[in-house]
């Protein structure tokens, strides 16, 4: 990126950087519109400016936004998934997922991941690099120019870990929520996290009311660290309770994440003792049946043992759902493809 990264412009940041060129600060929100608002990708859609300020944008900035590599549809549902590539090669995932109440996006925030989570595939290349806030804005807007639809949700549950890629991935959400560019509400994102406890309480002092998401996946530390490399670091009382103050903070219910791993997590007493750990807290437990990955020796709990932990939690008081399971056929989950795919071009290089 050699020009100024445009997209991922506050519309304070376009209209100073629009200032400098020696332009009307109006200007700076047209092209805010034009960017977030209309969602074009070239400067020569932007009608209304002058051809010599279109030149001048092409000349000082880029637009840098995802490309599609590949796309995959679900025969089973109305998931989509897309590989997209960002500047310097690397690949990302993205999934469209359909619900009753409207169209919802799963973001990558980084290519790749260094948190190491050993059922995750997104992670098994270690971290290549975060993604700009622009790049994120455009994995949605690729995808409503693709399909034609409006996107009402997100959710940052793709590749990387969001709290290690702060400062975008707040950048995101302030643009994302514009009400001059895509006007997403706040409460309809959400931001999922491994448990990164300092950053938790940094994301609190924002006061936006999103979702927390925390992939907790476990009901003790014994067992956290068996797959959760981040839980050598973060006590798990911490966890919990950076969870609860960021509820208390932002009178948002937290929700946590429980993958169930086949006679790993998914046991009558690991339910018994996540129902006292969260007792009383204000907060939804997403129960998830892991989804194979074929490095890793992990099976998904049966259902039976599902319905069973999702009973215990409820007879406690404890809310959950277990989570629906969509574009199963297509690996829409965790980097899967990603990785095939980056392992094929590599593959073809090496040849
Ligand atoms: N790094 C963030 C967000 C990305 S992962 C986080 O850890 O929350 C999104 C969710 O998918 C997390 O809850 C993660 O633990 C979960 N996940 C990753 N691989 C999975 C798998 N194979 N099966 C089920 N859930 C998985």
């Amino acid at each position: 990126m050699e020009k100024a990264d445009i997209l991922s412009m506050e519309q304070e940041e376009l209209i100073e950087f629009i200032r400098e060129i020696g332009e009307a600060n109006f200007r700076g929100k047209q092209i805010f519109n034009w960017l977030h608002n209309k969602k074009v990708c070239s400067f020569d859609d932007m009608t209304n400016l002058s051809v010599k300020l279109r030149e001048i944008l092409k000349e000082k900035a880029g637009i840098y936004g995802v490309k599609t590599v590949k796309k995959y549809k679900s025969s089973e549902d109305n998931t989509i998934k897309y590989l997209f590539q960002i500047e310097n090669g690397y690949i990302i995932e993205s999934v469209l997922m359909k619900y009753e109440y409207g169209y919802t996006v799963c973001v990558s925030t980084q290519a790749g991941c260094r948190m190491g989570c050993s059922f995750c595939a997104s992670t098994i290349g270690g971290l290549e690099r975060n993604l700009t806030a622009g790049e994120i804005l455009s994995q949605i807007y690729e995808i409503e120019r693709q399909e034609g639809v409006r996107v009402g949700h997100v959710v940052m549950m793709g590749c990387g870990e969001p709290l290690d890629n702060f400062e975008n991935c707040i950048k995101f959400i302030s643009i994302i929520s514009h009400k001059e560019g895509a006007g997403i509400s706040r409460r309809n994102i959400t931001l999922s996290t491994c448990g990164l406890v300092g950053k938790i309480y940094e994301l609190a002092e924002y006061k936006l009311p999103i979702t927390l998401a925390v992939s907790l996946h476990a009901p003790n530390d014994e067992i956290r660290r068996r797959f959760m490399p981040v839980a050598n670091k973060y006590k798990y009382e911490d966890v919990i309770k950076a969870a609860s103050d960021y509820a208390e903070i932002t009178k948002r219910r937290v929700t946590f994440e429980y993958s169930l791993i086949d006679g790993v997590n998914d046991s009558r007493e690991n339910a018994e003792e996540l129902a006292l750990r969260l007792r009383g807290i204000l907060a939804h437990v997403n129960l998830i049946p892991v989804n194979s990955v074929k490095e890793r020796n992990y099976n998904r709990s049966s259902d039976k043992s599902v319905r069973a932990f999702s009973r215990i939690l409820m007879e406690r008081g404890i809310e959950n759902a277990v989570r629906r399971r969509l574009g199963a056929d297509i690996n829409a989950a965790c980097g899967q493809l990603r990785k095939t795919v980056m392992e094929n071009k590599k593959k073809n290089i090496e040849h």
